[in-house]
C-alpha cells in the first residue's frame, strides 16, 4: 500500500518536530509547513495532501482561516482537516468545526487519540475516492450503449446539440446521417437474436473505421444509428455515409458460424445549425426515401432545401416531436 500524504502546519518548532516524527513512524508521508500561508500554498495544488493537521494559532494566516479557504474551494475530494489547538473549550471546538475542520484535537495531543483520529481521516479520504471513481464510471456507462459500446441515444443527441451550436457560431455546415439496417428482422428470424446482436456490434466496428476521427456514431434505437459529421457539406456528408454503407455491404458479417449479408439504408441531411429537430426530420425523410427506392443506398437532403418553413411546420405538427 502506498503511503498516504499528510500535511502538517505548525508554527511551534517543538510541536512541529514531534508531529513529524510520530506521523512518519505511523507510515504517513509527511509534508511539513511552518505557517498558514505555506500550508495554503500546498492545499491549492491539484495533488494536495489528502490529510491535514492544522494548528489553530499561527501568525498571519491561522488554521481557522485556512479551513475556511479550503472549504470555499468546493473541491469534489476535499482534504480531511484535523484542527489542533490548546483552545479546547466547547465554543472553540464548535468554532473550529464550523470553519470547516473535520475533527478537533486538543494540545498537547494524546498519541493514541491522534493516531485513531488520523485513521478515521484516512478511511474518509479512501471512501470518498472510491465514491468519486464509482460516480465517474457510472457517468461513462450512462452514455454508452451496453450492447455495441458506441454512444447511446442520449449521448449522441447531446453531441448533436453541441455540434449544432458550434456550427451556428462558426457559420459552418454540419452533416447528419440516420442509418437503418435493412431487413434486420429477417436476420433475427433466420439466424437468431444472438447473431443479430453480433451483427449490431460488427456494424458499429465497421462504421467507426469508415468515419473520420471527429465524426460521432450513436445508437438511436433498435437497429437505427445516428452519425454526426461536423464541418461537412452535402458532398462530404454523402462521402462519409457512402463509406459506411460500403463497409457494411462489401463483405458478409460472420457471426456464430453464420455468414450474414447485411446492408444499410442511410438518410443524410446538412444544416447550418438551429434546433436538432429540423435536421433529424430531414435525415429521417431522406432515410424513408432510401428505403422506398430499394434500400442499400444513401440519400442526402439539404435541410434548408427539403421543404419550405410552412411545410416543415405542418409536417412537424402532423407527426409530433421527433426526439
Ligand atoms: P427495414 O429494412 O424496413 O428497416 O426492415 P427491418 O426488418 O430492419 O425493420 P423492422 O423495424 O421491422 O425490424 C427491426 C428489428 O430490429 C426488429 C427488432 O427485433 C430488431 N432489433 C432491435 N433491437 C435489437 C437488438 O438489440 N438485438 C437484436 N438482435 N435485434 C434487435
Ligand atoms: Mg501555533
Ligand atoms: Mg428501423
Ligand atoms: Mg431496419
Amino acid at each position: 500500500m502506498t503511503a498516504v500524504q499528510a500535511l502538517i502546519a505548525e508554527d511551534d518548532p517543538v510541536s512541529r518536530n514531534l508531529l513529524e516524527r510520530v506521523l512518519s513512524s505511523w507510515g504517513y508521508e509527511v509534508v511539513v509547513t511552518c505557517n498558514g500561508e505555506e500550508a495554503w500554498g500546498w492545499l491549492q495544488l491539484d495533488e494536495a495532501p489528502p490529510i491535514v493537521i492544522l494548528d489553530w494559532m499561527m501568525p498571519d494566516l491561522d488554521g481557522l482561516e485556512v479551513c475556511r479557504r479550503v472549504r470555499a474551494l468546493g473541491l469534489p475530494a476535499p482534504p480531511y482537516i484535523i484542527l489542533l489547538s490548546a483552545r479546547d473549550g466547547k465554543s472553540d471546538i464548535v468554532e473550529g468545526l464550523n470553519a470547516g475542520a473535520n475533527d478537533y484535537v486538543g494540545k498537547p495531543f494524546d498519541r493514541g487519540e491522534l493516531r485513531a483520529r488520523l485513521e478515521v481521516g484516512r478511511r474518509f479520504v479512501e471512501l470518498n475516492r472510491e465514491l468519486l471513481e464509482t460516480q465517474r464510471t457510472l457517468e461513462i456507462q450512462a452514455r454508452i450503449d451496453s450492447l455495441t459500446g458506441c454512444m447511446n441515444r442520449r449521448a449522441i443527441l447531446e453531441r448533436l446539440e453541441e455540434e449544432m451550436a458550434r456550427t451556428e457560431r462558426q457559420g459552418s455546415l454540419l452533416g447528419v446521417g440516420l442509418i437503418d439496417i435493412d431487413r434486420f428482422k429477417l436476420v433475427n428470424d433466420t439466424f437468431g437474436h444472438a447473431t443479430g446482436d453480433d451483427v449490431l456490434r460488427e456494424f458499429v466496428s465497421r462504421s467507426m473505421r469508415a468515419m473520420r476521427a471527429y465524426d460521432a456514431l450513436g445508437r438511436f434505437g433498435g437497429e437505427e444509428f445516428l452519425v454526426v459529421v461536423p464541418g461537412a457539406d452535402s458532398d462530404e456528408t454523402e462521402g462519409v455515409l457512402e463509406r459506411i454503407r460500403l463497409a457494411i455491404c462489401s463483405a458478409p458479417i460472420v457471426a456464430e458460424g453464420n455468414e450474414v449479408n447485411v446492408a444499410v439504408s442511410i438518410g443524410g441531411a446538412v444544416t447550418r445549425g438551429g434546433l436538432i429537430d429540423g435536421v433529424l426530420r430531414a435525415a429521417d425523410d431522406a432515410l424513408y426515401q432510401a428505403k422506398s427506392c430499394g434500400r442499400n443506398r444513401v440519400v442526402v437532403h439539404e435541410q434548408e432545401s427539403t421543404m419550405s418553413a410552412a411545410g416543415e411546420e405542418m409536417n412537424a405538427a402532423a407527426r409530433g416531436p421527433f426526439v
